[in-house]
């Protein structure tokens, strides 16, 4: 094998692939260096993953959920005791800056932790029975092999908030990261060998999405998925998924997550945050804000800040640690943010600052975008409704506090939305009526740690949160057992 060239964990063991076929994992920050090469996988070699799961099934099961909790703690200490290495893998292949990297293995390892005391919480409920003498009580059971499907923007720190409930609760799981990242998963793959955990309990998958989609949702021994990407994708994802019934199916997608602005805030505190919300990790999160919407007497000052705290970012390669902003992850992500731009400029809107890729010295070789802000963006307008998921934050003016809450609902999208306000009438009227899985007030519309439930609402998710207590559910069903065992 050459020197970057990776294997998958299938069975216990590290493989390539008989397709002879690999994928190329390319650095965003110099499009020169390849990171890392990966097995394309054929179908015959994905379904040995899902078969090795299937087999490593009923042993995982049988095993404790504290015995299994302690196989969790151990990856958490790894995960911490790498994280230097990891970080520089994931700022390697995705573009994001190490500081970002570093806070995306530090809650990776989070997840791990906070899932693994789960070992020692109950499984169920013991309740009343109407007939005497008879025990009744549930208990949380495993599905069985689960299939999880991660991003590229979050690797690592996605694939832990699917794997930690999935493992705790007695799965075994076929992992697929996106083409874009295989290095960080594969980092994942080696801690959870060096845990020693049980062959095919875990087993990782790379090459064409289609292929391994099929198998995903075809093959026998699959139970359910959990996806975290894009609307179009989760959306076809589910309706096959419901077609073949009896299986699970847990949509994590898109956002146009927007921030609003009143005239009784803290206007710097707001932008400090919003530029946070926006331009973090490039605003490449799911829950990164890109609307704005200000009501009229705001929008002077607030502009005068947003566009100051947007020219003061460092755009650069992220592994140097004065970096405010990496590249965008690839290609298609700079094409994205391109058109937006010129998109809001035929709908009447203009740009405030930014908008075009950097291409000089440094930048050369990679995917450079700066922070950019558009103004005067109607609430109908294309660059307002459509997910860039990108440096690209639009401003929309709002007469008050309902027309404002109107603005930001306006939109198929529902993960995270927050207001900026001194009023505890106007928090709380956003909090009852802003349509978003997750709200803020004073605060980004990212950030949401392990153990608190997050998910969309409208075209952002579906019935099932992930992390905090609600992310067990998806991984497990309920089995109710009455037992009539009274002596006599
Ligand atoms: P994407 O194109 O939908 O891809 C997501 C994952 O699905 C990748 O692993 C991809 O594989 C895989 N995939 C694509 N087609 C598939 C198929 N037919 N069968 C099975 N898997 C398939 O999304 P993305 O561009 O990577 O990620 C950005 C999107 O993710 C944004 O919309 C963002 O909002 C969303 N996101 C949502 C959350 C959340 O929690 N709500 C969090 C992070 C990101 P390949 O990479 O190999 O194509």
């Amino acid at each position: 094998m050459q020197q970057n060239a990776y294997g998958n964990l299938v069975a216990g063991e590290f493989r390539t692939s008989g397709s002879g076929e690999s994928i190329t994992d390319i650095n965003p920050a110099d499009t020169r260096e390849v990171v890392a090469t990966f097995p394309s996988m054929t179908e015959g070699e994905v379904k040995e993953a899902v078969e090795a799961a299937a087999d490593a099934f009923p042993g995982w099961r049988r095993l404790s959920p504290v015995a299994r909790g302690t196989y969790l703690f151990k990856v958490a200490g790894l995960l911490r005791d790498s994280s230097e290495t990891i970080a520089r893998s994931i700022t390697r292949e995705v573009g994001k800056t190490i500081n970002e990297a570093r806070a995306e293995v530090a809650n990776t390892a989070n997840f791990f932790e906070y899932y693994a005391g789960f070992g020692r919480q109950p499984q169920g409920d013991q309740l009343p029975d109407e007939r005497a003498g008879v025990f009744t009580y549930t208990k949380r059971e495993p599905l069985g092999v689960v299939g999880l499907i991660a991003p590229w923007n979050d690797p690592l720190l996605t694939t832990a908030r699917k794997l930690a409930p999935a493992l705790i609760s007695g799965n075994t799981v076929v992992l697929k990261p996106a083409l874009d990242t295989p290095l960080a998963t594969w980092h994942l793959a080696e801690i959870l060998s060096e845990v020693a955990l049980p062959p095919g309990v875990v087993n990782t998958v790379t090459g064409s999405a289609s292929t391994i989609g099929d198998v995903l949702l075809e093959h026998p021994e699959m139970r359910g998925i959990s996806f975290t990407g894009s609307t179009k994708i989760g959306r076809e994802l589910a309706r096959r998924a419901g077609e073949r019934g009896n299986f699970r199916i847990q949509t994590e997608m898109g956002g146009k997550n927007a921030t609003l602005v009143l005239s009784d805030a803290d206007f710097s505190k707001a932008a400090e945050t919003i530029m946070a919300g926006a331009f973090a990790q490039g605003g490449q999160r799911c829950t990164a804000t890109s609307r704005v919407v200000v009501t009229e007497d705001a929008h002077g000052p607030l502009m005068e800040a947003l566009i100051a705290g947007a020219e003061s970012i460092r755009v650069g390669n992220g592994l140097e640690e004065s970096t405010g902003m990496g590249p965008l992850a690839n290609e298609g992500q700079l094409d994205k943010a391109l058109r937006a731009v010129e998109q809001a400029r035929q709908e009447g809107g203009s740009v405030a600052t930014g908008g075009s890729r950097l291409r000089e010295g440094s930048y050369q070789h990679g995917y450079f975008f700066p922070p950019t802000i558009l103004d005067d963006v109607s609430p109908e307008a294309q660059v307002a409704q459509e997910e860039i998921f990108g440096p690209v934050l639009s401003v929309i003016t709002a007469g008050n506090l309902e027309e404002g809450v109107e603005v930001v609902n306006n939109s198929s999208y529902g993960l995270s939305a927050s207001v900026f306000t001194g009023s505890l009438a106007a928090a709380h009227y956003f909090a009852q009526n802003a349509e978003a899985g997750n709200i803020s007030v004073n605060l980004p519309t990212a950030g949401w740690s392990v153990h608190l439930p997050f998910g969309g609402f409208k075209d952002s998710g579906s019935s099932f949160k992930e992390q905090g207590r609600e992310g067990l559910q998806f991984y497990t069903r309920v089995r109710t057992v009455a037992m009539n065992v009274s002596p006599g």
